[in-house]
């Protein structure tokens, strides 16, 4: 189990509400003793303060972060800034990301792909950076095909990346696959699941929708029953997310990376329960 890494997501809060609310969970959540927490990047450079700001809290902390970038709508020169502050602040691990442009937002920017801002980051920063990418054992949604989506996930590792963080899934089988496809094409780079915990209905079928993971009938019509009782859906869905990982973990998963949503009461339940 030691050689096994968990690490952690939030999103840089936009209010001092927010940060406020950001910190206590950062204290919850640190005697975890995560290997990292990552923290994301709204497409389009929205959170670029924010993301900078917070993973410079977090360094400040004792504890490793990981900043995300995304490219699409962003020039060459703007993501050479961006990277100089990071290794100015002494970041050495970093989420290359394509993003989604935001609807109303311009131009797609220099970068089409995420493969090309990892190649960049590589040919501008050497080996400075740890570079983590995204992977998605139930496809990208604009995939042209399964194999068209496993061939730019080759690419994209190729181009330099270390390691990967999957989109979330509840189907542990199409990680497995997925995982399976990649090592035949000859590469051993660790691919780590992403866990999303589930603590509202609504907003995890929103998500699903969009970025294409699927939620299980199953699970879904029993999340549904439940109605506003939080209490059940929290419960339910605890079982479903630790009988999840805990499949993953006898597989020999390289570790497991939560996306929190800024809160760590699931995260915490989790892991209590797998004993970790
Ligand atoms: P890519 O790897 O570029 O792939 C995007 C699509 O293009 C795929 O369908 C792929 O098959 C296709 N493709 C790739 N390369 C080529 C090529 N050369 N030619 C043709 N087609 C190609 N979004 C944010 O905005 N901010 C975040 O902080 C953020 N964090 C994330 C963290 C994780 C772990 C994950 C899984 C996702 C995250 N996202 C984030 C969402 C992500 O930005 C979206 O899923 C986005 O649509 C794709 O990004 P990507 O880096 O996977 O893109």
């Amino acid at each position: 189990m030691q050689d096994r890494y968990f690490s952690f997501e939030f999103f840089p809060p936009k209010t001092a509400e927010g940060t406020e609310k950001l910190r206590n969970t950062r204290a919850q959540l640190a005697p975890l003793k995560p290997k990292y927490i990552s923290v994301t990047f709204g497409a389009g450079g929205t959170t670029q303060q924010g993301t900078l700001d917070a993973v410079l809290e977090i360094q400040r902390d004792g504890i490793e972060a990981a900043p995300h970038l995304s490219c699409v709508g962003s020039s060459r020169e703007s993501i050479r800034e961006i990277l100089k502050k990071y290794r100015e602040g002494g970041i050495r691990h970093i989420v290359a990301l394509r993003g989604d442009m935001p609807s109303g937002m311009g131009e797609i920017g220099e970068f089409r792909y995420a493969n090309e801002l990892v190649e960049f980051i590589r040919a501008e920063t050497g080996d400075w950076f740890n570079i983590e990418v995204a992977a998605y054992p139930e496809y990208h949604p604009q995939a042209k095909s399964p194999r068209h989506d496993l061939e730019n996930f080759v690419r994209k590792v190729k181009a330099g990346a270390n390691s990967a963080i999957t989109q979330y899934f509840y189907n542990a089988d199409a990680y497995f696959r997925f995982v399976d496809d990649v090592r035949a094409t000859g590469l051993e780079v660790p691919i780590v699941p992403g866990i999303m915990p589930i603590t509202n209905y609504t907003q995890l079928m929103r998500f699903s929708e969009t970025c294409g993971a699927e939620v299980p009938r199953w699970v879904a019509k029993r999340l549904e029953s439940f109605g506003d009782d939080r209490e059940s859906i929290r419960a339910f869905g605890l079982d479903v997310v630790t009988a999840l990982c805990e499949r993953l973990l006898a597989a020999g998963v390289p570790g497991l990376h939560f996306y929190t949503l800024n809160a760590a009461g699931a995260t915490k339940a989790i892991w209590q329960r797998l004993k970790l």
